[in-house]
């Protein structure tokens, strides 16, 4: 939302209605969805949180919520303690672009939040008995049509299909290459440097709704599974093997390309 940065999206890990901000690029109408969105959780919510003891840790449950500029920070301070009245325990928060990363500055988006955001985050979140997880959305999801994230504007190399027309009737959002030789060094810092500054014990890669893979020269006559799998392992590699942490991948076959 404009109005604070944050959107939402909620349930179970899975579909909920999804208002999504790009930069500044929204509107007063998704503002309102968002807040409609919100209200609608809300009301849910809090009707499982009475039913829902405190003394249940290992039940999961969460919001996912994306995360704006700086100004957005207190908006998540203030959405933190409302989760924590209701009950939940988890709040996935989409950062993304949207962090002032010291290894590659140049994939930040403008007014970013930074470390010490983040860490002020994850203590009021652990203060609250919330797990708070930081997201960043790979693969998929680099663009909203033609509006170009920070990682695909600062390295145009990484784009899997720079020659089509993200204006084009029915193209939805662009993806980097999986294939691409440099891009999981550079993604792999930015994985390290939100889960240093969230104290993060799981990490979101989000992954879905990829619609354009295996179309450059590297990925071309690969199985799209092969290619969206590969990154899966990849990551999982880097984020569970590496580091020992949880790994959350959000994605499911149907919204990939066949
Ligand atoms: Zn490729």
């Amino acid at each position: 939302m404009s109005s604070s940065g944050l959107s939402t999206r909620k349930g179970g890990w899975a579909s909920w209605p999804v208002c999504r901000s790009m930069g500044r690029a929204t509107s007063l109408v998704s503002v309102l969805v968002c807040a409609l969105t919100l209200l609608a959780w809300v009301t849910v919510g809090a009707a499982e949180g009475e039913r829902s003891a405190a003394d249940r840790p290992d039940e999961r449950r969460g919001i996912h919520v994306m995360m704006g500029s700086k100004s957005a920070v207190p908006y998540a301070e203030r959405l933190i303690e409302v989760a924590a009245d209701l009950k939940l325990n988890w709040i996935v928060l989409e950062v993304g672009s949207n962090f002032a990363y010291q290894s590659h500055p140049e994939v930040a988006e403008p007014d970013a939040m930074d470390a010490e955001d983040a860490h002020r985050l994850a203590k009021l979140a652990r203060d609250k008995g919330i797990h708070l997880v930081p997201e960043y959305q790979c693969l998929g999801h680099q663009s909203w049509r033609e509006h170009v994230g920070a990682l695909l504007r600062a390295h145009p190399e990484f784009n899997e299909a720079p020659d089509l027309d993200p204006s084009a009737p029915g193209f939805y959002c662009m993806s980097w290459c999986p294939n691409h030789p440099d891009i999981n060094a550079l993604i792999f810092d930015l994985f390290d440097e939100l889960i240093e500054a969230f104290e993060a014990e799981a990490f979101h890669v989000g992954m879905d709704e990829v619609f354009v893979l295996g179309h450059c020269e590297r990925c071309k006559g690969t199985p799209n599974a092969e290619l969206f799998a590969k990154a899966v392992n990849d990551y999982h590699a880097h984020l569970v093997g590496g580091r020992g942490s949880r790994r959350r991948r959000w994605a499911t076959a149907t919204t990939m390309p066949a």
